[in-house]
């Protein structure tokens, strides 16, 4: 069912690909889908597994004790496999929201997202909050309304909601059939087939029954004459006052089809996976300058938008994880790091099929590739056959909190330096370092981010830190022409800094503070947020 009839005609292992990840609210289902995506996609044997925590895992997504104890999922990993016809690159988003500036990054790495709601709960803030940071990018939206086999809200009231919250325009794929302990499964509004939830057990999945229409007969041997009247009712009142299905809508990020399902129960999971295949986005265009990069450039081009460290806790490495772009790669290319400009053998990739670390052969456009390195590739960092483009659009934001940092021991400042300038790099923290006084300024988007900070600093380089109260809460980029630049930081060298890239940072404690300067220096920008490059 590769229907792409209105989408760009690509080659057909670039049109197969569907690169997205999930957005919810925390607890609405996120990792149990992601385990039956899994496990459909063969990439593990029973689910379960992504959960499973033991040693043997711990090289694949969550390594950090605190993710264990809090439950939360601090670093993001991708996970590519196969169903169908479609090659699907999943991206997992760290769900808290203090990983909010982590969370936008990966968005921007994907062509598609799929919004897991709760079928009781409806549309709560986390969603919303990253339903928000999808729209910045027109990124189209497919829907899950999940863990059906419970108590949940009618279904117009929860269409309903997602229209008027979220400003979208909601289409059912799929018609619920009874709540909570009688529902029994759904009615699939584009095919015209019945699904029926195996409540016997959770990993199987009972045969569609196909239909010939709402007055077919055969509905009637399935669907018990209670739920029977209702579903008919619903779907004859669905089909007259909800829009249809307009795939180049869907395409647009204006409409978003809702499947209705129950993850623990392997229930509306395939076809989800069916919808992204057929509804959601072939890999896209990429914006950089100065030209924009076509997926089916000959040429190979990605970028860097995550780096994650101690992926391996017995190596210090650090993995850079490259959205490919354009292009068909090979294992040993010879790519340019655009922003040194020097040649880098791609020797070691590595594919993230969900049950382990693998070589990658080859990847195409909208794959995503891990590339292991000492530090050279950062956030932002373009790898091209040699062209000096850069893509655009990977920002940095200004932290909303800020500490200062020191070490417990003195004498290990030096080795403070190195562990926050590597946490600099990866994106997980900004640090600061004020042009008077010594010691650093850390900058983090939520406060859990110190605490992150403090136990991997401890953990990787057996330091162990304070954090304390800064007199700063806010900072800008500073940039103009030089001489009014130098101006400006001669007359204000208490609450300036530099950034780990060396740019100029202003701090403040006021935000009058920051309307003065835009009052006194008219020729200076100070910015919130800064391209990572
Ligand atoms: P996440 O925080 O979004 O990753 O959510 P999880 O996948 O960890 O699920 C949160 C809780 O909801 C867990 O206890 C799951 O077992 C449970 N859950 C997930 N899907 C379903 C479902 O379809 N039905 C029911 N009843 N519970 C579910």
């Amino acid at each position: 069912m590769l229907d792409t009839s209105n989408q760009p005609t690509l080659p057909p292992e670039i049109a197969r690909r569907r690169t997205f990840a999930i957005i919810s609210h925390p607890d609405a289902g996120k990792t149990t889908l992601t385990e039956k995506f899994l496990l459909y996609g063969g990439a593990i044997q029973m689910a379960g597994q992504v959960r499973a925590k033991g040693e043997a895992r711990r090289t694949r997504s969550d390594f950090m004790q605190m993710e264990k104890d809090r439950g939360i999922s601090v670093s993001a990993s991708a996970m590519s496999f196969d169903y169908g016809d479609f090659r699907f690159n999943l991206v997992d988003t760290p769900g808290h929201s203090d990983f909010s500036e982590d969370t936008y990054r990966t968005l921007t790495a994907v062509d598609a997202a799929v919004m897991v709601i709760d079928g009781a709960k409806g549309v709560e803030s986390q969603t919303q909050k990253l339903f928000e940071v999808c729209r910045l990018r027109d990124l189209p939206i497919l829907t899950f309304c999940n863990k059906m086999d419970r108590e949940s809200r009618d279904t117009f009231e929860i269409i309903d909601e997602i229209q008027e919250m979220l400003a979208i325009d909601v289409t059912p794929a799929a018609w619920p059939i009874g709540v909570g302990r009688d529902f029994i499964g759904c009615y699939d509004m584009l095919r015209d087939r019945l699904e029926l939830m195996d409540r016997a057990d959770r990993n199987k999945v009972a045969e569609s029954i196909q239909i010939n229409g709402l007055d077919d007969p055969k509905l009637a041997e399935h669907v018990p004459a209670e739920l029977l009247d209702k579903l008919l009712e619903e779907v004859e009142m669905a089909r007259e006052l909800l829009p249809k299905l307009d795939p180049q809508a869907v395409l647009e990020g204006h409409m978003t089809p809702i499947w209705f399902g129950s993850a623990i129960n392997s229930f509306g999971v395939k076809e989800l996976m069916e919808g992204i295949g057929a509804y959601g986005p072939q890999p896209q265009v990429q914006s950089a300058e100065p030209r924009q990069i076509a997926p089916d450039e000959k040429k190979v081009a990605g970028f860097v938008f995550k780096v994650q460290a101690n992926m391996d806790p017995k190596h210090r490495d650090r993995v850079a994880f490259v959205r490919m772009a354009s292009g068909h790669f090979k294992r040993g290319m010879k790519l340019t790091h655009v922003r040194s400009k020097k040649p880098m053998a791609i020797s070691n990739p590595v594919l993230f099929l969900a049950s382990d670390r693998e070589l990658a052969e080859e990847a195409w456009a909208g794959d995503i590739i891990g590339i292991p390195n000492h530090g050279q590739l950062r956030i932002g960092d373009t790898l091209t056959e040699g062209e000096a483009i850069r893509v655009t659009g990977i920002p940095s934001f200004a932290p909303e909190l800020l500490q200062t940092v020191r070490a417990g021991d003195p004498m290990k400042a030096k080795h403070l330096e190195k562990a926050l300038m590597q946490f600099a790099e990866e994106g997980a923290a900004k640090v600061f370092k004020p042009s008077i006084g010594s010691g650093f300024i850390v900058g983090v988007v939520g406060a859990l981010q110190f605490e992150v900070l403090a136990s991997r600093i401890e953990m990787e380089y057996g330091l162990p830190v304070r954090f304390e109260a800064s007199q700063f809460t806010s900072a800008r980029w500073v940039s103009g022409d030089k001489p009014e630049v130098d101006k400006f930081v001669n007359a204000n060298k208490q609450h300036i800094a530099h950034d780990h890239d060396g740019d100029i940072v202003y701090l403040t404690r006021l935000q009058w503070d920051i309307d003065r300067v835009v009052r006194d220096y008219p020729a200076l920008n100070l910015t919130a947020t800064k391209e990572m490059m």
